[in-house]
């Protein structure tokens, strides 16, 4: 059998890897085995799974394939930053980041390859997007990640922010899946608490996920509550309008009543005024909301220039004035193109 027309076994849920062994005559325990070795123990081949007799591996091998994802090169920063290249079973590359602070670990990762939406100011923008990663390609990173901050820095992973490459939104059911098992007892056993799902606003599905009830918490990237500034930076925004982004955010709250990120770089010469500071605050007044006021990482085109300290202190001064929680954020791993926006497969 060719290798492209085998399933990925990771596909099947316990019940069907039972019930493969089963229709074989064989016991359904089998199926619990090869579940564990897949979920619990990790395995990346069926030569992994050692406790399984030789008839029965080379019979898994010519049923299904193992697509696990390969770490194909990973660099680190002064700053404890680690960036990792990773090889999907056709040859593509995403990239997924450990971010290590004093107190956290945190897994950025990546839910497609390239993306389809045109921020300007963004790297990733430009590899349009080749296709979704499916569950697993998301879990893998995360486990990956997982396995490097216990080795480079002594403790578990504790956050994720889906802040890679892609528009999470736009892959939402694979989405879905990947976070149940990365909550999942079968899998990482994370609280959903932990991870933060970072849009550009696709109003349709940020419905969809407030009738989903997901456990979760949202991050939108804002950088501009006026619609034909966002619109100029973000050309999407004249399809998915303001107003449209703010009704989704407002039945997200009353659904969900869970506070909402904003992400939110200042440009020189874009967004640095009075009025875009008060376009903000009457954009996420609705809510209780967070402003994460983030530093460009430049992606060498020089249009774009992170504006200076005093239009920052405007933002800082009028938000914590109108009652919204907002900080700033300094980039980690700019040294190796690992921070926000520069996800670009430059290796
Ligand atoms: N598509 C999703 C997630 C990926 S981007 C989203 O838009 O939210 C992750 C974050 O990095 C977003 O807030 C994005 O606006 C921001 N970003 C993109 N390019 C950047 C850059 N060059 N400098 C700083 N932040 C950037």
């Amino acid at each position: 059998m060719d290798t492209i027309q085998k399933k990925d076994i990771r596909a099947l849920s316990r019940e069907e890897l039972k019930s493969f062994f089963t229709e074989r005559g064989d016991k359904a325990f089998r199926g619990d085995q090869v579940f564990e070795w897949l979920w619990k123990k990790g395995a990346h081949s069926f030569e992994d799974m050692t406790n399984l007799s030789k008839e029965t591996r080379a019979m898994l091998m010519d049923h299904y394939v193992i697509n696990h994802i390969k770490v194909d090169n990973m660099q680190r920063s002064t700053d404890g930053t680690i960036k990792n290249a990773v090889r999907l079973h056709d040859g593509l590359i995403v990239e997924s980041v450990l971010i290590p602070t004093a107190s956290r670990t945190t897994a950025c990762v990546s839910s497609q390859v390239g993306c389809s939406l045109d921020c300007k100011f963004c790297a990733t923008s430009r590899l349009k997007r080749m296709r979704n990663l499916n569950p697993d390609e998301i879990y893998d990173q995360v486990v990956a990640i997982d396995r490097q901050s216990r080795l480079y820095h002594g403790r578990p992973l504790s956050n994720i922010v889906f802040m890679g490459m892609g528009e999470p939104l736009m892959n939402y059911n694979n989405l879905l899946k990947s976070i149940e098992k990365i909550t999942g007892n079968e899998g990482l056993g994370m609280s959903p608490k932990r991870i933060t799902v970072s849009t550009s606003g696709v109003p349709k599905m940020i419905r969809k996920m407030a009738d989903d009830e997901v456990k979760f918490k949202l991050a939108v990237s804002l950088h501009s509550a006026i619609d034909s500034v966002r619109t100029s930076i973000m050309p999407f925004n004249a399809t998915f309008t303001l107003e449209e982004l703010r009704e989704s955010l407002i039945y997200w709250y009353q659904k969900t009543k869970s506070r909402i990120t904003y992400e939110y770089v200042v440009w020189e010469g874009i967004n640095d005024t009075q009025k875009d500071v008060d376009a903000l605050i009457n954009f996420c007044k609705f809510a209780p909301s967070k402003v994460n006021l983030i530093e460009y990482n430049p992606i060498d085109d020089g249009i774009f220039q992170q504006a200076d300290d005093s239009a920052l202190s405007l933002y800082v001064n009028a938000l914590e004035k109108s009652g919204i929680t907002v900080t700033i954020r300094r980039s980690r791993g700019k040294d190796i193109d690992a921070a926000c926006g520069q996800l670009a497969n430059k290796s």
